[in-house]
């Protein structure tokens, strides 16, 4: 086991991600209200993804996972911690 404790979760900050322009953001902001509906979770001003979805993240926006995670924290939608959950990949 890592000394740093268990994988972080991927956990998206919803307000953050609504401020950015939708050029930038639209396919997650898009992915992430899917995942919202699928799972009846409206309210949240935060949500838990799978490591599988940043992985289809990375597709639609044509980087790596690492690459992705790196873009994300800096809009400040993930956290920093996320980079320990994409180092298992
Ligand atoms: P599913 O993948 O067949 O999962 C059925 C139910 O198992 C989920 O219902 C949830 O209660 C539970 N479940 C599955 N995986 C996890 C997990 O990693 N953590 C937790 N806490 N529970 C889990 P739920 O939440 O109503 O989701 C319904 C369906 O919506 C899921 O069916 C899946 O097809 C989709 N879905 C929901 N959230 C996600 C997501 O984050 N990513 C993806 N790719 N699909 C999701
Ligand atoms: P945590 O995972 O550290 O999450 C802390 C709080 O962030 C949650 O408090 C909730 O307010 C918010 N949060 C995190 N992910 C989501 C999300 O995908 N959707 C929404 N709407 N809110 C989210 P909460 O709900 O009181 O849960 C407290 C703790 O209980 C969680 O801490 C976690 O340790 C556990 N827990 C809650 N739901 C699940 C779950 O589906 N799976 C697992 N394994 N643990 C859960
Ligand atoms: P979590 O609920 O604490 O689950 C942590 C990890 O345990 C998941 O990481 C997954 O590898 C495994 N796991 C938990 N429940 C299931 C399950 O029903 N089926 C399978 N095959 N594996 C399961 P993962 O996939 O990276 O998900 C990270 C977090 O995203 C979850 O933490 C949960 O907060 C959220 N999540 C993922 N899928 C769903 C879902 O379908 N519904 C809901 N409500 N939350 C989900």
């Amino acid at each position: 086991p890592s000394p740093l404790g268990p994988t972080p979760k991927l956990v998206i900050d919803l307000e953050r991600l609504a401020q950015l322009p939708k050029e930038k953001a639209g396919a997650l902001a898009r992915y992430a209200a899917t995942i919202q509906s699928q799972r009846g979770d409206y309210n949240g001003k935060v949500l838990s993804i799978r490591q599988e979805d940043l992985r289809s993240l990375a597709v639609i926006y044509d980087k790596s996972p690492a690459e992705l995670t790196e873009e994300l924290i800096g809009w400040g939608v993930l956290d920093p911690e996320a980079r320990r959950a994409v180092e298992s990949f």
